[in-house]
């Protein structure tokens, strides 16, 4: 029989983030994870404090920021390598009254960190309104991340790449396991959870291109119009991803990739050749808040799910709320806590 103090069901942000804390605290675990792309292995991994439809701010956004910067920090002290590629997102306007409405929201108290007013005009593509930059954006390399983690889980004996079956916990064991607690980071597999299946979480699919420009852009910088542009390597880069709450198919969307195919020739003029269409489901909730708690009758099983679009601050930022809420009774913000849907 092997103990631990948790057991992690899902391998995504959620469950990434929630096992850097154990880390942290020298807490022992198992994490399971099926061997199928999450949504979080199709994100387009940016961080991004600023809503770019109309240049709004979210909840906690600098906060988030700010603590997945140390977050990312630390994770470095063990993996030896830092995951975030400072490269700002370059909002192309799409006429002038967009840029005005830049203008005005970067003299509001709550845009000023954020909105940058040196507008730029960037070469090889379509921008006659120019771009304005993100200050504090920035966009985690996805793949590296989850390549070193796996690696670190499989070195620490920490990684089973099977199904977790609920049917299999019996009291405080499963299979050959003996654990305090479990965290459940499933996204939207939740719905076949039978001690959460009920939370009110909703898949949204995405889908994502990756393409070879015919000709460079000559910087590493994000762009957005529409849907995110940005390189992956000196040869491919990925433009997404789409937003769908009503698809559920598990094949790829021709209306989602003609989207996508609409949306880049918007502003790059040239050709491209599409190399791969990728799709996920973002674990969505209504108020566009993160679902934690702990379970209401089974005080040992807790969920972790609801990060929305914004994966990685959200996974990042509420890892350490559920931690201190299991660890030291810490009570959950209300408006993150599981609780505002079982009263
Ligand atoms: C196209 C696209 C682009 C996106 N871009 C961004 C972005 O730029 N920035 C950002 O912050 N967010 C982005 N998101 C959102 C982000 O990907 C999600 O918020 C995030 O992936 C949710 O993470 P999660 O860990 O909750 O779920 P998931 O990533 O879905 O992970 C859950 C994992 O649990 C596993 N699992 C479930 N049940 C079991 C079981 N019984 N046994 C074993 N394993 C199980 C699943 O297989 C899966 O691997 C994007 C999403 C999409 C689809």
């Amino acid at each position: 029989m092997e103990n631990v103090d948790y057991i992690i069901v899902g391998g995504g942000y959620a469950g990434i983030f929630f096992a850097h804390q154990l880390i942290l605290n020298g807490k022992s675990f198992v994490i399971f994870s099926e061997d199928r792309k999450s949504a979080s292995q199709v994100s387009a991994g940016i961080v991004n404090p600023v809503v770019l439809k109309k240049f709004t701010t979210f909840w906690l956004a600098k906060e988030q920021i700010d603590f997945l910067n140390t977050t990312l920090e630390e994770i470095a002290g063990y993996t030896g390598k830092n995951y975030l590629i400072n490269e700002n997102i370059h909002r192309i306007f799409h006429d002038q009254k967009e840029q005005e409405l830049w203008f005005a929201k970067s003299d509001t108290d709550e845009l000023k960190p954020f909105l940058n007013t040196e507008f730029k005009s960037l070469g090889t593509i379509l921008n006659s309104f120019g771009a304005g930059s993100v200050n504090l954006s920035a966009r985690l390399n996805v793949e590296g991340f989850f390549n070193d983690f796996k690696a670190f889980f499989i070195e620490n004996n920490h990684l089973r790449e099977d199904r977790f079956d609920y049917s299999k916990i019996s009291g405080n064991t499963y299979d050959d396991i003996s654990f305090k607690h479990i965290v459940f980071c499933e996204g939207i597999a939740v719905k076949h959870n039978p001690f959460f299946s009920e939370i009110p979480v909703v898949a949204n699919k995405g889908h994502h291109l990756k393409v070879k420009l015919s000709e460079p852009l000559g910087h590493q910088l994000t762009l957005k119009k529409k849907h995110f542009l940005f390189p992956l390597n000196e040869e491919i880069h990925y433009y997404g991803g789409t937003y769908d709450p009503n698809e559920r198919g598990d094949e790829v969307d021709e209306f989602a990739k003609q989207q996508l195919i609409d949306g880049l020739s918007e502003f790059y003029p040239h050709s491209y050749e599409i190399k791969e269409v990728n799709y996920g489901f973002r674990p969505t909730v209504k108020d566009r808040r993160p679902i934690l708690g702990t379970h209401p009758e089974h005080s040992n099983l807790y969920v972790f799910n609801g990060l929305g679009a914004r994966g990685i601050l959200n996974g990042c930022y509420f890892s350490k709320e559920l931690f201190e809420h299991i660890e030291i009774q810490k009570p959950l913000m209300p408006e993150v806590d599981l609780k505002r849907f079982t009263k």
